[in-house]
């Protein structure tokens, strides 16, 4: 049975997770190319090492929550190359990452004894804090049934979606949708406003009535309407859910009209959102409203 658990990626969603496996009484090892999230997690007795590899070496299973598919990849060759899969082991990765990417390192850790699912998640900052996540996972069932006490610890809601990928396909068509929602919504409260009736109580209705979702039951209030545009997922992470997204939709020849206009709004250049700031911004109600012209 699990019981010594890896966390690699201490941003906002990996601290989190980190915190609610170590509350759920597994020990946690860790680390983070930030020095600053290093020193954070140790405060919380999270044991931290100076290496990925390290941090696979000391764990049975070991959660991702990285930027990019390039650093998953990355950071279990690293693990490979310094010999730190001695024992089995499983990665849980729950970066937004890429099918392709999942399947190649499910199959090269397969045919080594190890296991490797590819497990997006939802529910951002306050999700992982309080173990809340919502998992997609794609990867073999023996190995599921391998990281259901480790899931249990992150996560209120677990899927499994499918095969190898099937998480990560699930998380990006959830994400698009989530980018359109996003601008369909502004543009919504923008035509409410713009005709005499306050976003407030146009977003009354729309809870209770058809056209809602969970970006306007939950993102909308908190972090639009409040002003605050603190959610805590970053626009740079959005867009490249978005990228992704768009990447799928041309290896499957599957036409997203409505996507590739979305994903163009989305632009830093159209949207004048920075990569770093947060994704709620993208939903100002403000944004873009035109003058009234006479004629
Ligand atoms: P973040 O930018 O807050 O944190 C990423 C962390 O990874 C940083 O602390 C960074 O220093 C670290 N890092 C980067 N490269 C590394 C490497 N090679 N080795 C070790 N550490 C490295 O990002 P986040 O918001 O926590 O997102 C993490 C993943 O979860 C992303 O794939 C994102 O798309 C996904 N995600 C985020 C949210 C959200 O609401 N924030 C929700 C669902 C999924």
């Amino acid at each position: 049975m699990t019981q010594s658990v890896g966390v690699i990626g201490l941003g906002a969603m990996g601290m989190g997770m980190a915190r609610s496996l170590s509350a759920a009484g597994f020990s946690v090892a860790a680390y983070d190319l930030s020095a600053e999230a290093m020193a954070c997690a140790a405060e919380t007795g999270i044991v931290t090492h100076e290496t990925p590899a390290a941090v696979v070496a000391a764990s049975d299973a070991i959660v991702l929550s990285l930027p990019l598919a390039s650093h998953v990849e990355a950071t279990v060759e690293a693990g490979l190359a310094a010999g730190a899969f001695s024992e089995p082991k499983i990665i849980i990765d729950t970066s937004t990452s890429e099918a392709a990417v999942s399947r190649r390192l499910a199959t090269r850790l397969a045919d080594l004894g190890h296991g490797f699912l590819d497990a997006p998640v939802s529910g951002g900052p306050q999700g992982a804090a309080s173990g809340a996540l919502s998992v997609m996972l794609g990867g073999d069932e023996q190995w599921v049934a391998r990281a259901q006490p480790v899931l249990d610890a992150i996560a209120a809601k677990v899927i499994h979606v499918g095969p190898s990928g099937a998480g990560n396909i699930a998380k990006l068509v959830n994400n698009m949708l989530v980018a359109c929602h996003m601008l369909t919504t502004a543009e919504g409260l923008r035509l409410a406003e713009a005709s005499g009736l306050p976003a407030e109580d146009a977003m009354r209705v729309i809870n209770s009535a058809t056209g809602r979702s969970a970006l306007s039951e939950i993102h909308f209030p908190n972090w639009v309407l409040s002003g605050s545009f603190d959610s805590g997922f970053s626009a740079g992470l959005m867009r490249k859910d978005v990228r992704l997204a768009l990447e799928l939709a041309q290896e499957s020849g599957c036409a997203m009209p409505v996507s590739e206009l979305v994903a163009s709004l989305w632009s830093e250049e159209n949207s004048g959102v920075s990569d770093n700031q947060d994704f709620m911004l993208l939903g100002r109600v403000e944004a873009g409203t035109k003058e009234k012209t006479n004629g």
